[in-house]
Formats: structure tokens, sequence, C-alpha cells
């Protein structure tokens, strides 16, 4: 074939502008953050060229104005940042998607360990969404630079001229359409800058006050955070919930830039798990309230901030799951969960019997979710046992060091949690039990209601483990298929064999009806229970004597079981 052109393919400004400025976004007030985040780029970028010798003024505080004009309708966002040239403004607000961030880090990256959000060129774009014209007075950071005006009306027409401006920085002027008026009125502003801009760097200045004002809590070093700082931002952040249990401070620099504050809630059957808690900020500007995206499902229930400025943002929500750096993300913050996880049962076991009810959960789920975690994690798992927990020369023994450069000790963690229960975990049981019972797990799902078996396996030195969480049912299935050669049994489906009292076992027939006592009660309790076929089992148990000891008792197997719970 014949290559009859080649080319590259045109887009006609007039019909795809109207397109980029109303499809861009879907809530209008993104505007705020996209021109909000530019100012602290352009600072951001300024702080970076002052470490060059390219730059020998004054840096000077940083700070964002917003003005506020209710007469001219304009809304107007000023930084003392890097400014622009005329050059500059052609290249990177004349060509849409065009963004002088790549270059930027290119050239300057290593001077700072700070990122800059934006990526894509198209942000300022957003700002046409509320605007019937935007203006942009700016001065370059450059010695000699000349101050230039842009003005557009929002059709792809625009003018560019000399300005009179003298001080670095950047102004964009709004004039706002006439629905769009909200943005005039400083409570609107104020709410505005609580949502996005909180937690800025850089101070916001509104009718000469501060609006902004928090601590980014998740930017300092955990060295010189109290428990009682940590707690106070999870009370900011979620305001009248109970207090979490435990908390990461994530830091890293490689392979990507990411900080952050991870809390573990209590955690209710009731919550939404699907929907992510965590709230995601980019060099701490506000970007969204969940973040299930990046962080493994699993996590979801979590709480707390996570900022990167490495997650491309305005990427969409699917091809963000696909992308390599958020996945690296994503099993970076589970393994540091995992890693705190340890930390904790190591260090602190008696905080952490005390919130496993609720960690466990987390802890199951993600057993049940991520091979990866469940390899981390799987020897912290513990069980509520029937176990006095005396006889404790099988837990392993810690070490652990009162403070940095104190001399190792060997301690014995407690085990119980405030109300006396012990906990254990699976490999301690299976190693305690396995002269009694090798490879042999008794449980129950129902502390009351299995009372009477859970108090026959005790009389008779038979360990049972507590699995009644509403996770627990999926869990049991789980340990099943990982551990194959172990047999978990519910204390109400087959009575053991060690149970049994099989030395005096003598039926006595009774010479009226030529029946056993066993057949007798067994068509009694068909009968009482309108159940033919019952799976009863009459059988004298040892320890028989004991008052607390039932004559009898009902079994179901725990095929049957299942298969009605599966028919349910
Ligand atoms: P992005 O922020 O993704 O790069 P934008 O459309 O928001 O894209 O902005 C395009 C470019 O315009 C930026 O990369 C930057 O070079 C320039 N720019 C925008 N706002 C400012 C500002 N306040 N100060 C200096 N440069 C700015
Ligand atoms: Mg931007």
């Amino acid at each position: 074939t014949t290559v009859l052109e080649q080319g590259t393919i045109n887009i006609h400004t007039e019909n795809i502008f109207p397109i980029i400025k109303k499809s861009l976004y879907s809530d209008h007030e993104i505007f705020f953050r996209e021109l909000v985040s530019n100012a602290v780029d352009a600072i951001a970028k300024l702080k970076m060229v002052s470490h060059t010798d390219e730059f020998s003024g004054e840096v000077g505080e940083p700070e964002i104005v917003i003005t506020l004009d209710k007469e001219k309708k304009t809304l107007s966002i000023s930084d003392n940042g890097i400014g622009m040239s005329a050059d500059e403004v052609k290249k990177y607000i004349n060509q849409v998607a065009f963004s002088s961030a790549e270059e930027f880090l290119e050239k300057y990256k290593g001077t700072t360990e700070e990122g800059i959000i934006g990526h894509f060129g198209l942000g300022f774009y957003s700002s046409f969404m509320v605007a019937k014209q935007v203006e942009i007075d700016t001065l370059s950071y450059r010695e000699g630079a000349q101050a230039v005006h842009w003005t557009c009306d929002g059709s792809p027409a625009f003018k560019l001229e000399d300005s009179e401006r003298t001080t670095r920085g950047t102004t964009i002027i709004l004039t706002l359409m006439d629905e769009e008026e909200e943005y005039l009125e400083p409570t609107r502003i104020k709410q505005l800058v609580k949502t996005y801009c909180d937690f800025m760097p850089v101070s916001i200045m509104l009718d000469g006050e501060q609006i902004n004002k928090r601590d980014a809590l998740w930017r300092k070093s955990p060295q010189d955070l109290t428990d009682e700082d940590y707690l106070e931002f999870y009370r900011y952040l979620y305001p009248f919930q109970e207090e979490p249990l435990l908390w990461i401070h994530l830091k890293t620099d490689y392979p990507f830039l990411l900080n952050g504050i991870l809390y573990f809630p209590k955690l209710k059957p009731d919550v939404d798990v699907t929907k992510g808690q965590i709230k995601l900020f980019c060099n701490q500007v506000f970007v969204s309230e969940h973040c299930e995206e990046i962080i493994p499902k699993f996590l979801l229930p979590m709480r707390g901030v996570i900022d990167s400025p490495d997650i491309p943002l305005n990427v969409s929500r699917s091809a963000l799951q696909m992308d390599r750096t958020v996945r690296r993300i994503a099993d970076f913050v589970a393994k540091k969960v995992g890693d705190r996880l340890k930390e904790q049962y190591r260090d602190s076991r008696e905080d952490y019997i005390k919130s496993w009810k609720d960690l466990g959960t987390f802890v199951k789920f993600g057993c049940l979710n991520d091979d990866k975690f469940k390899n981390q994690v799987e020897d912290i798992i513990i069980y509520r046992t029937t176990w006095d927990g005396e006889t404790a020369e099988t837990t392993p023994e810690v070490q652990v060091q009162a403070e940095e450069g104190d001399a190792w000790q060997e301690v014995q963690p407690s085990n119980k949690d405030a109300q006396g229960h012990t906990y254990s975990t699976l490999k301690e049981y299976l190693e305690r039990n396995k002269e009694r019972h090798e490879n042999r797990v008794f449980y129950c799902t129902d502390e009351v209601n299995q009372g009477t078996y859970i108090q026959l396996h005790q009389n008779q030195g038979l360990e049972v483990l507590y699995m009644d969480s509403f996770i627990d049912p999926h869990f049991i299935s789980f340990l099943e298929r990982e551990h194959s050669d172990v047999k978990f049994s519910r204390v109400d489906a087959e009575i053991d064999e060690q149970l049994l009292d099989k030395e005096n076992d003598k039926e006595i027939v009774d010479p009226k009806t030529n029946t056993t006592a066993s057949e007798q009660i067994k068509e009694l309790f068909e009968k009482a229970l309108n159940k033919p076929k019952l799976q009863i089992r009459t059988e004298s148990l040892k320890g028989n004597n004991n008052e607390q000891n039932p004559p009898a008792m009902v079994l179901l197997p725990e095929f049957m079981r299942r298969l009605q719970e599966m028919n349910a």
C-alpha cells in the first residue's frame, strides 16, 4: 500500500475549548483548589530556584492573598511566588494542556524535597467554569523581567500586554459570571479554604486575616509529636467519633514522596467498608475525601490522611488503579500497617490484646483479601481461649528495651485482657495441646448458647478457642484452607472421643419396650423438636457423676450445620 499522507491531527480550538471549560470537573468549586494549588506551586518553585545561584533576591514570607470586590464582581488570588515572563505565559497558559512542572522538576530536581502539584496543564482553565473573564497580572523572579498582563474572555482569543506591576509574583483576577456570585462571599471563601487549604504550608489571607490555620501534622517528625497531638488531630479530622485504637505515621521519599498518618478506628459491623475514609492531599492541598483507588481494599476502614505529590490527580479513577506508582503506594501502605501491628504485638502486648476485638477484624479481613499481608501478620493473629494462661512455658518470650541504649530484657508479656480473658495464637494452641489432641482445634462461636458444650470440654481439660466475631465464619473457612492438616471442630458439632466414657458405658435395655435408654431419649427429642432423623448420640460422658455435666445432649454434625447455613 502507498502512504497517502502522514501528519498531525488538528484540534479546532473554538469547538474544543467549551468542552475543556465545562467538562474538566463536575464540581465548579474545584477552580478554587486549582488556582490556589498553582499559587502554592509558584511559591514552591521559587524556593527551589532560590537554592541555586540563578536567584539571589529575597524569598520573603510566602503568602497568598484573596481579594473580593462585590462591585466589580471580581475574585483575585495573589501569590508572591515565581511569577511568569511573557514567554512563559505564551508557553504555559496559551497552550492548553502544557504544564511547566515536568521541565521544572527536571531542571531543579534535588534542590528540595518538595514536590509540585501541577501535572497536566489543565487546572488553570477550570477558572472559566465560574468566570466570564480571566486576567493574569504577573512579574517573573528573573532580574530585569518585564511584568505582563493577560486577558481572556473565555473565547480562544486572548490579549497580552505590558503591565505596571512591580512586585514579584502572580495575581489571577476572575470576573465572575452572574450565577457564580457566591464566590464573592467571604463565608463561602472561608469554607473553601477550610476544605482545600486548611493544612497548606502557605498562609492564606482574606481582609488582612489569615484564614487557614492548621499544622499539617503529617509533615512533622514523629519524634516531635506526642500521643495527645495525634489524638487531637484525629478529633479535628473526625469530630464526635470514638478515639482511635492505634496510628501509623507514614514517611518516605523513595521511590515516591509520601507523608501521612493513618488511624485504626473502632470497627462496627455496620460500617460501609467499601467507602474509603482516608483523606487525600497533595502537598498539603486537599484533593479528595476518599481514596479507595489508592488504598488496598481491606484497609478502607482506616482513617487519616495521605499526602503525596506523586499521585496523578486529574487522571480518571479507573486509570488510577492501573498506575504503577499508585500500586506501589498501596503495597507500601499495607506493609507499613503490618509492621505497625507487629510492633504493637511485640512491644505493647497488653494494648494489642485490649484492642484485638477491633484490630482483629482488620487483620482477618486483610488475610482474606491480601496474600502478602497474610504472610506478614499470620503469626500475630490471636484468639480468646478457655486456657487459664497459667502454664505459660509455650508463650514465646519477647525482648524489650525500656529505653534506647538499655539492655534488652526477656519478659513474659501478659496474655490477658482487662476482663482476665486469656489470648493465644493458633500456633501456641496447637503446640500446647499436641499431646492431648494433635492437629485438632476445638472452637465455639457463641459463648452463651454453647456454654454447656464449652463447659463439657473444659471439664475434661480440653481447650476451646472463641471464634465469635462477625468475620469469623469466613475466617474459619480460611483457616481450614490454610491449615489443611488441622481439623477444626465446633464444640457442639461432634462429641470428641476423649469426652466419652467407653469403659463404663453399659447400655441398659428396658424390658418393657425392648429399647435402650439411648433410643428412648432419641425418640423423645425427635418428637419434642419435631425433627425426625435427628443426629442424636447418647453416650456416657466422662465425669458424668459431675453435677454440671448434662445427662444427654443434641449434636448437629458440622456438615449438617453447614448444609443448613447454605440453604438458609
Ligand atoms: P499545571 O498546574 O498542571 O501545570 P495549570 O493549567 O494549572 O497546569 O497551569 C499551567 C501552567 O501555568 C503551570 O504549569 C505554570 O507554569 C503556570 N502557572 C499557573 N499559575 C501560576 C502562578 N500562579 N504562578 C506562576 N505560574 C503559574
Ligand atoms: Mg495547576
